[in-house]
């Protein structure tokens, strides 16, 4: 058997507000169990539907600023008046063990991890139009009038931002959106410029000069496929 060694990959997934984005990664999650989606922090009140620790970290403002100053977070940004940051050391952890990490994050943060993780992939979704979005955000009536018509608003500065992304998905049909989310993640897999060693399962036939002995790899391998 031929193993190789890389870093897990970061998938960063970014929508407007009603783009369904969630809903998309929540297929993708349930199917690729060698996924891992990294749980935010934010200072917005928890929706009726959602669970602390599962949908998110909710905080205070005070104890989301303490883990500012402590340098705790990947990245952060505040959208629609609250705070929301992807906690680091986690993150760090699973890629270093060739995990693959999803953040579902918006566009300030996505901007920030574009410049900390060149190898990033940055996928857009955008909703089949704009009337479209509206209704799913007016159905979805978990926030008051004008927080949905702030969240509209900046929806039109977030698609602005779309030809910063690698890939854009138009989620018309959720099963079919969640098909091209899987497509794209398993060929970013393929890549080998991600490939950081190669070894054959026989150590005489190493490949790789830095495979310098047994013990270094078995920690580490990870399967291709
Ligand atoms: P919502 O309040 O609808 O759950 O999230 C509002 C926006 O914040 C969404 O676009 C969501 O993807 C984004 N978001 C969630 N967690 C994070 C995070 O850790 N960092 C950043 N920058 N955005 C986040």
């Amino acid at each position: 058997m031929i193993r190789t060694k890389r870093q897990g990959l970061l998938i960063v997934v970014s929508g407007p507000s009603g783009s369904g984005k969630n809903t998309i990664c929540d297929q993708v999650l349930s199917e690729n169990k060698k996924l891992w989606e990294s749980v935010s922090m934010t200072t917005r009140k928890r929706r009726r539907n959602e669970e602390e620790g599962k949908d998110y970290f909710f905080v205070s403002k005070e104890e989301f600023e303490a883990m500012i100053a402590e340098d705790g977070f990947l990245e952060y940004a505040v959208f629609a008046q609250h705070y929301y940051g992807t906690p680091k050391k986690k993150v760090q952890e699973k890629l270093d063990q060739g995990i693959d990490v999803l953040l579902i994050i918006e566009i300030q943060g996505a901007l920030k991890i574009k410049e900390l993780y060149d190898k990033a992939i940055f996928i857009f979704i955008l909703p089949p139009s704009m009337e479209t979005l509206k209704k799913r955000l007016l159905d979805r009536a978990t926030e008051s009038e004008e927080v949905i018509l702030e969240r509209f608003s900046n929806a039109y500065q977030e698609i602005n931002e779309m030809p910063k992304y690698n890939y854009v998905i138009v989620n018309d049909r959720v099963a079919k959106a969640a098909n091209k989310l899987q497509a794209i993640i398993t060929s970013e897999r393929c890549r080998v410029d991600r490939i950081e060693e190669v070894y054959l399962n026989n150590p005489e036939e190493k490949i790789h000069e830095s495979l310098l002995s047994e013990k270094e790899f078995t920690n580490e391998q990870i399967n291709l496929d």
